[in-house]
């Protein structure tokens, strides 16, 4: 095998993943970040099997695993305490579990395993404007107008806003959310949220959850993330309501919640994220590929924006490995992701508005429909298999789960 010059856009999740893996196969990396000097930010996610998995090949799912919360189930109730699903990951597999995880902590872990990595040179406080072919090359264009290269790869990892969608003739759509969701990450000294994502739902209106989220970046003790569902031109109205009748809602589902409110004295300590959707016909055009949030960003509501953009990382690294030309590793990449990642583009589009949305009819639907899952193990199992990250169809087979426990037994680094 020839190693290729690799340029990667992007030092987060699918960047740093993606560079570490093509580093070790030989190749010589560079990876360009815009952010200076970039910093843990962020919330809870759930890191799911399938992202384990990664980084379990990558030897960093030791220290992962150690600073996250094993979670074991999701359980979403209605104000009413009606259980609307409740998806424990052992109906599928006892050895599975999620990981609570600050996505810093993420952050910070690949973002120093890719700055110790030999084959790899971080440049901080570098944007990519452009990626114009020169041939059978493309060379990078920076945000003050400098070209670099040649490449014979360009990794394409700068997340959900990226500019590189201007410069691509792959067909690109690009949508915001109408609606968010407020995060705050509490200290949890007492394990008061342990084991479980508790979700709680009223109507398509309202949504709130509690993620153990191990511990904070630099933080000693355990943290839970809480998030409240709004629609981004409420987010005024909210900050000008103040924090009381807030507080009072939060409590009036998770009665628990008190000594988490209680740390948030001011609207301005909440974060509030929005979310895109993008869509492209395919993932690569020559010499170029668009991986993690950059090809495929979604709402967070089935929690795999993280996962996928590792998996993505992975396949591109074997399918780079398995042809000597970049061109066919790019077309064998497309084909291989089609169908996983075009089922989680079509899931989370067709359950986000059950959960974030003002349709009552929805709202209504949901609670009726979903509970049945919890008595046809069938749809049960199904349901817990998309939140483990394996599915890639409705007829289709998923990612068989002996691919995963074998990348999950790798040793953790
Ligand atoms: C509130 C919230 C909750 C979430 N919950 C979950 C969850 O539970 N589970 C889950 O799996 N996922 C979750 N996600 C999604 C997850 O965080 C993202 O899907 C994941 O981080 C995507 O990684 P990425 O590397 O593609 O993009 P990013 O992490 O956004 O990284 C892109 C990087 O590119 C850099 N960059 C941008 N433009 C340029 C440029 N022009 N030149 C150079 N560098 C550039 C940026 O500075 C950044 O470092 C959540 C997201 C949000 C916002």
């Amino acid at each position: 095998m020839s190693a290729h010059r690799v340029a990667v856009v992007g030092c987060g999740t699918a960047g740093a993943a993606a560079a570490l893996l093509l580093a070790r196969a030989g190749h010589d990396v560079t990876v360009f970040e815009r952010v200076a000097a970039p910093g843990p930010v962020g919330a809870g996610i759930t890191l799911q099997p399938t992202g384990q998995a990664v980084l379990a090949r990558l030897g960093l799912l030791g220290p992962i695993a150690a600073d996250g919360a094993r979670i074991d189930r999701l359980i979403c109730r209605t104000a009413r305490r009606k259980v609307v699903v409740d998806l424990p990951y052992r109906a599928v597999d006892p050895d599975l579990h999620g990981i609570g995880l600050h996505r810093g902590l993420l952050f910070e872990t690949l973002f120093a395993a890719v700055g110790a990595e030999p084959g790899v040179t971080l440049r901080c406080g570098v944007g990519v404007a452009a990626m114009p072919r020169d041939g059978a090359t493309r060379t990078l264009v920076t945000d003050d107008g400098a070209r670099l290269g040649p490449y014979d790869l360009i990794v394409v990892a700068d997340g959900s806003v990226s500019e590189l969608h201007d410069d691509t003739t792959i067909r690109t759509r690009v949508r915001p959310y109408p609606w968010g969701a407020l995060w705050f990450v509490a200290e949890d000294r007492d394990r008061v949220f342990d084991g479980e994502l508790v979700q709680w739902v009223e109507g398509a209106r309202r949504m709130c959850g509690f993620l153990p989220t191990g511990r904070a970046p630099r933080g000693a003790a355990p943290v839970v993330s809480l998030f409240w569902s709004l629609r981004a031109d409420r987010l005024d109205a909210w900050r000008a309501a103040g924090l009381a009748p807030w507080k009072r809602e939060v409590l009036r589902y998770e009665p628990r919640a008190g000594f988490v409110l209680d740390q948030i004295r001011d609207p301005a300590q909440v974060l509030f994220a929005r979310y895109r959707d993008v869509t492209m016909r395919g993932w690569h055009e020559p010499g170029a590929v668009f991986i993690g949030d950059a090809a495929h960003a979604t709402s967070p509501q089935l929690g795999q924006g993280a996962n996928l953009a590792l998996w993505d990382a992975m396949v591109l690294a074997d399918c780079v490995a398995g042809h000597a030309a970049v061109d066919a590793a790019l077309a064998a990449y497309t084909a291989a992701r089609r169908r996983h990642l075009g089922y989680y583009q079509f899931a989370t589009r067709a359950l986000t508005p059950f959960f974030q949305g003002d349709s009552r009819l929805r709202g209504w639907l949901r609670d009726l429909l979903f509970p049945t899952s919890r008595w046809l193990r069938p749809l049960r199992r199904r349901m817990v298999r998309t939140m483990i990250g394996v599915d890639r169809g409705v007829v289709r087979r998923p990612i068989p789960l002996a691919e995963l426990r074998g990348l999950l037994a790798a040793p953790r680094g």
